[in-house]
């Protein structure tokens, strides 16, 4: 039976048969009086975090290293990264993001007079600057001698060479307790591209630099902390030993923690949301995955922040054919906001994104922002590098339940890394080049913005109290309809390779 003007997602979800995906559905159009930059996304991520765009990056070690957590954060999203590395390793992943463009760095990268420009061209490599304050002992606190920069450095046949033979002494430096935009206006007038800030005996305490000016005027809705440090997110087993890993994670300033886990309903996931927020309540947790009312009931009564939601939608994923266990998207994310939203715990929807349309029906059955990985996996940030196959630009993308994510300890999410045999959840393939984040959110946001405004809704809070209220109108698609909707009847066409600015 269909209606004049569609149906409630309550009539859709709560009657039918069926579990239902994204492409299942469809929204019915709204009446438009506002143009598409008049479209607000700003959303919840957890109780306490709010996002200037719906998007988080999977933490997957072929997503989510530092280079798309900022690139990400820079854009109004957040990036999760992955632990499939030791704590050390993750930290200091975290570390990168938050000492990027924070107005003034206050743990930069020191070296001493006597180290070389080889150790110049090692910090260069590992992390993407030079432009290196030299200090007395080389630690951060003691006397400023000088500063190295690319100039100092490019011509420079000997790499064994020592920094204070190469190291420029006419530095122009401020006092500490300077504001950023004196700090600024001195970068401007000396045209150098770093400003180091001393104290009164001379020792280095904070760096800024022309860079760094540059980003804040370039990223208005750049996802950023209190202290005007970008946030990042940080994933963690159930596991035990983990507390550590999250001690060490919170102590070098991670905002937000999923508790990664496939089936997220589990004794050990309650008792660390539990032990997280009681040791650390300055860390959001976002607990998961959950699929089911019950489920996200369980969590959010331990003290979960936010929750994740998906089992089994991942482009990567055979975890609903492998285990018979898991929900469809649509369905999963309709019944776990409806429960969470009786709390204001907002929930993410997690995998299964491909299109602008799926991030647009993911929230408009209640998720307030949306985990993708295939998504941005293509994209210059998400580590590893292109490979190319048959002429088309790739790069590796593959689930943490792969075989080959698995032995390199990818599996801790599955409670199953300490038995001999493996069996994968997930498969390792690739995916094609997208381009650079900001060039792909750009892209979403604007497809998105003209989403909400055929819906006639002009923000996610409209969009969530329309779902609530009734007004928002859905309909089911059948196989054909589906077709309908897609190109069809051509003799042939050109696959408008939608993300990629770069191959166009
Ligand atoms: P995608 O955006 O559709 O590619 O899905 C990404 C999501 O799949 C992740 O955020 C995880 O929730 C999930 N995932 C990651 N690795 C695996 C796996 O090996 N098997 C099943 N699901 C996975």
């Amino acid at each position: 039976m269909t209606t004049p003007n569609g149906r409630t997602a309550k009539e859709l979800f709560e009657n039918s048969p069926y579990a239902l995906t994204y492409n299942d559905i469809i929204l019915m159009p709204g009446h438009i009086d506002f143009g598409p930059a008049d479209v607000d996304l700003t959303t919840k991520l957890t109780r306490e975090i709010t996002l200037r765009r719906p998007l988080v990056s999977s933490p997957m070690d072929t997503v989510t290293e530092h280079r798309m957590a900022i690139a990400l954060a820079l854009c109004g999203g957040i990036g999760i990264i992955h632990y499939n590395c030791t704590i050390d390793e993750q930290v200091a992943q975290v570390k990168k993001v938050r000492r990027f463009e924070n107005g003034f760095i206050l743990d930069p990268l020191t070296l001493s007079p006597d180290h070389t420009v080889q150790d110049v061209w090692n910090i260069k490599a590992q992390h993407g600057f030079s432009g290196i304050p030299i200090t007395e002992d080389g630690t951060i606190k003691s006397k400023l001698v000088g500063i190295v920069t690319n100039r100092d450095i490019d011509f420079e046949p000997d790499r064994g060479r020592k920094l204070r033979e190469v190291m420029s002494t006419d530095i122009v430096s401020a006092k500490k307790g300077i504001s950023l935009p004196e700090a600024n206006e001195i970068l401007r007038e000396s045209k150098k591209g770093k400003l180091p800030v001393i104290d009164d005996q001379g020792r280095l305490v904070a760096l800024t630099s022309r860079r760094d000016l540059r980003k804040n005027r370039d990223f208005p809705d750049a996802t950023k902390d209190a202290k005007k440090n970008l946030m990042v997110g940080a994933a963690i087993s159930t596991k035990n030993e983990d507390r550590d890993r999250l001690a060490a994670l919170a102590e070098a300033g991670v905002s937000v923690v999923v508790i990664d886990s496939a089936q997220g309903d589990s004794t050990y996931q309650h008792d660390m949301i539990k032990w997280i927020k009681k040791s650390h309540p300055d860390v959001q947790v976002i607990g998961g995955n959950v699929v089911t009312e019950r489920q996200a009931e369980n969590l959010i009564k331990v003290g979960a922040d936010a929750l994740r939601i998906g089992m089994g939608p991942g482009s990567i994923c055979t975890t609903q054919e492998v285990m018979a266990v898991g929900r469809s998207q649509g369905t999963a994310v309709y019944h776990t906001a409806k429960a969470a939203r009786k709390h204001s715990v907002p929930v993410i929807a997690d995998g299964g994104i491909s299109v602008i349309g799926h991030i647009m029906k993911a929230l408009s059955l209640g998720a307030s922002a949306t985990m993708c990985g295939s998504l941005f996996a293509g994209t210059d940030e998400s580590p590893g590098d292109y490979v190319y196959r048959d002429g088309v630009r790739l790069k590796v993308y593959r689930g943490m339940a792969s075989l080959d994510a698995m032995k390199v300890g990818g599996n801790k999410r599955y409670f199953t890394e300490a038995q001999d045999v493996k069996v994968a959840q997930g498969v390792s393939g690739f995916v094609q080049d997208r381009g650079s984040m900001s060039d792909l959110v750009a892209y979403l946001s604007q497809g998105l913005r003209l989403a909400f405004q055929d819906a006639g809704v002009r923000s996610v809070e409209t969009l969530h109290a329309a779902l609530e209220d009734g007004s928002l109108k859905f309909e089911l698609r059948s196989p054909s309809a589906q077709r309908e909707g897609g190109v069809h009847d051509l003799h042939s066409y050109t696959q408008p390779d939608q993300f990629n600015q770069r191959n166009q």
